[in-house]
């Protein structure tokens, strides 16, 4: 059975410079005690959050990996 060997995003600083989450873009993050970024690599929050929106579909790092989830904050990382 095939096994990815390499994470679904890299979590690099170039990645998390593209992230929207942490941009006044995102309704979740905005009306939360949210921190960090990059959620799609580096998995979810520890922090308790109510879902509000996802702006992930509209982020490059989620075109360019082409991941098909949204609220990797809530959720995990992308796999
Ligand atoms: S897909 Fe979502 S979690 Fe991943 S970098 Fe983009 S906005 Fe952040």
């Amino acid at each position: 059975m095939f096994k990815r060997n390499r994470p679904r995003v890299e979590n690099t600083n170039e990645n998390y410079a593209k992230c929207l989450c942490y941009t006044e873009r995102c309704p979740t993050y905005n009306q939360s005690s949210l921190a960090g970024g990059l959620f799609c690599a580096r998995g979810r929050s520890e922090k308790t959050l109510e879902k509000k929106g996802c702006v992930c579909p509209s982020c490059p790092v989620w075109a360019e990996c082409k991941l098909n989830g949204v609220f990797f904050c809530a959720y995990g990382a992308a796999q």
